[in-house]
C-alpha cells in the first residue's frame, strides 16, 4: 500500500516537471483504485500563493486592522483628542444652555408674576371706578374737619366709597366713633358681631421686596404729639427690624413721604405689633418678651414676659413668618393671641393692662393657632381667617369671651393679593387693617345682632 501511494506521488512530479504546459496520467490511489489526472499551467501565476494567503483572507486582515485601530481609539490609548474628551466638551456645552435657558425662564416667570399683579390692580381699579358714581364736590359749607362722630356710624357711611381718595380719607375721620376705655367698656355700646367684612382698599403699595409683609396701624386712641390721622408702618422683612415710619395722614401714606422715622431700641418680630394710646406694643425678636414702646418719649416704657408663650416659629399662623405672638386691639382694651405648650397649640387670649403689660384675664379656646391664617379682636370676641392666601376665603371661627364659647362661622373675606400677612381690626375706623402681598389695604366691617 505505502509503495503504491509513493509511485503516485513520484508520477505527478515527474509528469508536472516533464511536460510543462499540460500533462495526463493514470494511476492508482491511495486505496489501489485506478485514477486518471490531468494537469495544466496557469497563464497568469508563476507560482501557487501559500495556503492561507488568499484573497478573502487578505481582506479579513485587513478589516481586523482596522477594528483594532477603532478599538484603540475607543480605549483611549492614543493620544490627542479622543472621543472622551469630545463627549466632556460637548457635555459642558450642553450644560451652559440650559444655565441660560434656565435663567431666561426665571427672567420671564417674574415677567409674568408683574404683569399677573398689573393686571389685579387695573382690575381692582375698574371695581373702584364701576362701584363710584360720578364724583360730587363737597358742599361748600361742608367744614374741612369735623370731629363730631357721624350718627349713621363708620360702617354705614356710604361716602367712605364715594370720592376721591383724598375725600375717604377725609370721611374716614369724620366717621370716627370714640372707642370706650376698658374701665367703662360697655358690650352693647356700638358693639355686635361681626356680620360682614366687605372688599379690600388699597391705601398704598409698597415697592420695594421689604415691602412684601409687614404690619400698618393707627392708634384709635391717639395721644398727642401724634394726631388721630397719623398712620404707622413696619416692613417687617428681614432679621433686624426696629425702624418704623410715620405719615401724617392716609393721603400721605399712599403718596409714599414719611414725615417720621423712629428707631425703636430692640428689633421687632414679625406681623403682630399693635398702636394703642400713644404706645406701639410689640413682641421683642426671638422672645416671649412683650414690649411697650412710648411714642412720645421714644423709649421703652414697659416689657414683661408673656407666660409659657410659644415663639420663633413655635405656634405660627398658617403662613409663617413667626407670627407667634399678635396683639389686638379693640373696644376693650389690649388683648395678646398667642398659644402656649399647655394649650397644645390652640389660642389663647389674654387680656392685657395697656400701661404695665400684666395678663388680666386669659381665655383658651379650641382653634389651633396653626391651621388659621390670622386673628383680630371686635367687641370682646375673637375672629378668625381660614386662608392666606386663596383670593375668596372666609372668616371660620369666632370665640365670645363673654360667654367662653367658640363657634364655627362662614363670613366671605377676600384676599386679592393673595398673601395676607396681618389683620387686625381699628375699633376707631371701625375697620380691618391688612398687609397683603405689598399692599396696606383696609377693609370695612358691618356689626350687630346675626339673624
Ligand atoms: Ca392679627
Amino acid at each position: 500500500m505505502w509503495v503504491l501511494a509513493v509511485v503516485w506521488f513520484s508520477g505527478v512530479l515527474i509528469r508536472a516537471e516533464a511536460q510543462g504546459t499540460a500533462s495526463f496520467w493514470r494511476g492508482n490511489d491511495r486505496s489501489g483504485r485506478c485514477q486518471y489526472s490531468f494537469t495544466v499551467d496557469s497563464p497568469t501565476e508563476a507560482s501557487c500563493p501559500l495556503p492561507g494567503s488568499s484573497p478573502e483572507v487578505e481582506a479579513l486582515k485587513s478589516r481586523l486592522a482596522l477594528l483594532e485601530v477603532l478599538v484603540a481609539h475607543l480605549a483611549g490609548g492614543e493620544t490627542g483628542p479622543g472621543p472622551a474628551p469630545r463627549l466632556q466638551e460637548a457635555y459642558t456645552q450642553a450644560l451652559s444652555e440650559k444655565t441660560q435657558l434656565q435663567r431666561e425662564k426665571d427672567r420671564l416667570g417674574q415677567r409674568v408674576e408683574e404683569l399677573q399683579r398689573r393686571v389685579e390692580e387695573l382690575q381692582q381699579e375698574a371695581e373702584r371706578l364701576r362701584s363710584r358714581p360720578c364724583a360730587q364736590p363737597p358742599p361748600p359749607s361742608t367744614p374741612l374737619y369735623d370731629n363730631r362722630p357721624s350718627p349713621a356710624g363708620g360702617s354705614g357711611d356710604p361716602s367712605w366709597h364715594s370720592g376721591s381718595p383724598g375725600y375717604q380719607e377725609l370721611k374716614a375721620e369724620v366717621a370716627k366713633i370714640p372707642a370706650p376705655s376698658p374701665e367703662d367698656a360697655d358690650d352693647t355700646k356700638g358693639c355686635g358681631e361681626l356680620l360682614s367684612v366687605g372688599e379690600p382698599f388699597t391705601h398704598r403699595k409698597t415697592d420695594t421686596i421689604s415691602g412684601k409683609y409687614g404690619v400698618w396701624m393707627q392708634d384709635p386712641e391717639a395721644v398727642s404729639p401724634y394726631g388721630p390721622g397719623m398712620v404707622w408702618r413696619i416692613d417687617t422683612v428681614g432679621n433686624e427690624v426696629r425702624q418704623i415710619f410715620g405719615y401724617e395722614d392716609l393721603q400721605q401714606l399712599s403718596r409714599g413721604f414719611p414725615t417720621k422715622v423712629l428707631l425703636l431700641p430692640e428689633a421687632v418680630e414679625s406681623t403682630g405689633a399693635a398702636m394703642f394710646r400713644g404706645s406701639l406694643y410689640y413682641q421683642r425678636r426671638r422672645s416671649r418678651t412683650l414690649l411697650r414702646y412710648d411714642l412720645a418719649s421714644e423709649s421703652v416704657a414697659a416689657r414683661r414676659d408673656l407666660p409659657h408663650a410659644g415663639f420663633h416659629g413655635q405656634f405660627p399662623y398658617s403662613w409663617g413668618g413667626y407670627t407667634d405672638i399678635d396683639f389686638a386691639v379693640d373696644e376693650q382694651g389690649l388683648w395678646v393671641i398667642y398659644s402656649t405648650n399647655k394649650a397644645r397649640g390652640a389660642i389663647v387670649i389674654s387680656l392685657l393692662d395697656h400701661h404695665n403689660l400684666e395678663v388680666k384675664r386669659s381665655w383658651e379656646t379650641n382653634i389651633r393657632k396653626t391651621t388659621v391664617a390670622n386673628a383680630f379682636m371686635i367687641c370682646g370676641r375673637l375672629y378668625t381667617v381660614a386662608s392666606y392666601s386663596s383670593l375668596n376665603t372666609t372668616v371660620n371661627y369666632s370665640f365670645d369671651t363673654a360667654t367662653g364659647v367658640s363657634k364655627a362661622v362662614a363670613i366671605p373675606f377676600k384676599n386679592r393679593h393673595r398673601y395676607n400677612s396681618m389683620i387686625d381690626y381699628n375699633p376707631g375706623q371701625r375697620k380691618l387693617f391688612a398687609w397683603d402681598n405689598h399692599h396696606l389695604v383696609s377693609y370695612d366691617v358691618r356689626l350687630g345682632k346675626p339673624q
